[in-house]
C-alpha cells in the first residue's frame, strides 16, 4: 500500500477524528516558511487516536514523523514522502500540588511551552521562566532538550510518557533519560505524549519580572521580526556559534531568499520568498568559512527532514 493509495487514504480517515491534510505544502506550517509537500499531515485528537494511526502505519510500512509547533524543522523543497503527525489536538496541562514546596504541572505534548510559563507566571510558580519566548510544543522542547539563559528543559523535568513503535505507553522518569545538549536520545520512531515538569512555588512578581526581562532581552537580540527556525547551529564550548559567524563578517550574507540575521549571526532568516535549497546553501558555506577559518565544524541545531527538490 502507498500514500496515494485510496484505500489507504480512508483507512487513515476511518482512524482520526481530527484533521487531514493529503499533500500539503508544509512551508505553510514550519516557523520559517520553507518546505515542500507532505503526503499527509495528521492532527490525531487522542491518545488512542495516535496509538492507531502509528500501528496503522507501522502495519503498512509508511514513514512517519511528529511535529508539534513545527519551529525548529527545516523540511526540504522535495517534500516528506510519508505521514507527519501533528501533536498540536492533544494538549490537556494539569497541575498536581506535591507538597509544601513544590508543584508538578503535567502537559500533554501539544500543549505550548508559552501555556506552561504562563501557567506558571498566574499561579507563582518558578522554574520555566527562561522557557518564555521559546515558540515550542512540550514535546519538541522535550525532544530538543530546549534551553535558553543556562537552563535548559532537563532541569524542570520529573518524567516523560513516550508511546513506543507498537502503540505502549511508557513513564521515564528523568533519571533514566539520556538528555544531551539539544537532544533527548529516544528510540527511532518514538513520540513524546506527555511530560510532567516539578516546579517550586515561589514569588508571582519576580517570576513575571523574569519572564518580562527575557521577552525584552529576546525582542532585542532575536530577529522576531522574519520568519525564522531559531538558532540554526549549536553553539561550541565556550562560544556561541552566532559570535563565530559575526566574527567571520558573515552576518547579513545571503543566497536566494535566505539571509543570515544582522541582528544574529546564528539566525537565518527567510527575507520572503527562500526556499529550503538557499537554507541549506547558506548553512553549508557558513560551516566551509567555519572550518576553514577556525577550524571548527559547526553541527546543526535545527533538524532537516524530507527529500530534495
Ligand atoms: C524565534 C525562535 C526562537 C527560538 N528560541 C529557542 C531557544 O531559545 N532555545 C531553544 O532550545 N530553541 C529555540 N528555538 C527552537 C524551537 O522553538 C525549539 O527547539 C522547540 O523546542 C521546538 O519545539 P517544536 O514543538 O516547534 O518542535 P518541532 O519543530 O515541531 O520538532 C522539532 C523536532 O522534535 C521532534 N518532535 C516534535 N514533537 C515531538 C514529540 N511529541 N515526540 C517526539 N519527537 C517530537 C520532531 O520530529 C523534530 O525532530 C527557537 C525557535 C524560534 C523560531
Amino acid at each position: 500500500m502507498n500514500v496515494q493509495n485510496e484505500q489507504f487514504r480512508r483507512t487513515l480517515t476511518d482512524i482520526v477524528s481530527g484533521n487531514i491534510l493529503f499533500d500539503e505544502p508544509t512551508e505553510r506550517h514550519t516557523s520559517i516558511g520553507v518546505g515542500g509537500r507532505v503526503d499527509a499531515l495528521v492532527f490525531p485528537k487522542s491518545r488512542d487516536e495516535l496509538r492507531q494511526a502509528i500501528s496503522f502505519l507501522g502495519s503498512v510500512g509508511i514513514p512517519f514523523i511528529p511535529v508539534g509547533n513545527w519551529t525548529n524543522l527545516i523540511i526540504k523543497d522535495g517534500g516528506y514522502r510519508g505521514v507527519i503527525i501533528s501533536l498540536q489536538c492533544i494538549s490537556h496541562v494539569a497541575r498536581t500540588d506535591r507538597n509544601a514546596q513544590h508543584v508538578s504541572v503535567d502537559a500533554e505534548a501539544g500543549a505550548g511551552l508559552s501555556d506552561i510559563v504562563r501557567l506558571s507566571a498566574v499561579e507563582s510558580l518558578t522554574g520555566m521562566e527562561f522557557c518564555a519566548g521559546i515558540p515550542g510544543s512540550v514535546g519538541g522542547a522535550v525532544r530538543m532538550n530546549a534551553g535558553a539563559y543556562g537552563n535548559e528543559i532537563k532541569d524542570v523535568i520529573e518524567t516523560v510518557s513516550v508511546m513506543s513503535t507498537n502503540g505502549g505507553i511508557a513513564e521515564f522518569k528523568r533519571t533514566a533519560l539520556k538528555f544531551e545538549y539539544r537532544h533527548l536520545e529516544l528510540p527511532e520512531g518514538s513520540i513524546i505524549v506527555s511530560a510532567s515538569f516539578l516546579l517550586s512555588r515561589g514569588i508571582k512578581e519576580k517570576i513575571q519580572d523574569r519572564i518580562r526581562e527575557i521577552l525584552e532581552i529576546r525582542k532585542e537580540k532575536h530577529p522576531l521580526e522574519h520568519r525564522s527556525a531559531g538558532s540554526v547551529f549549536k553553539n561550541q564550548k565556550g562560544m556561541p556559534a552566532g559570535q563565530i559567524i559575526d566574527d567571520l563578517g558573515l552576518k547579513g550574507a545571503r543566497i536566494g531568499g535566505a539571509k543570515i540575521s544582522e541582528k544574529h549571526g546564528n539566525f537565518i532568516v527567510n527575507t520572503g520568498n527562500a526556499k529550503a535549497a538557499d537554507i541549506l546553501a547558506l548553512m553549508d558555506m557558513v560551516k566551509k568559512k567555519v572550518w576553514e577559518e577556525r577550524g571548527i565544524h559547526l553541527e546543526p541545531e535545527v533538524m532537516i527532514i524530507g527529500e530534495n527538490g
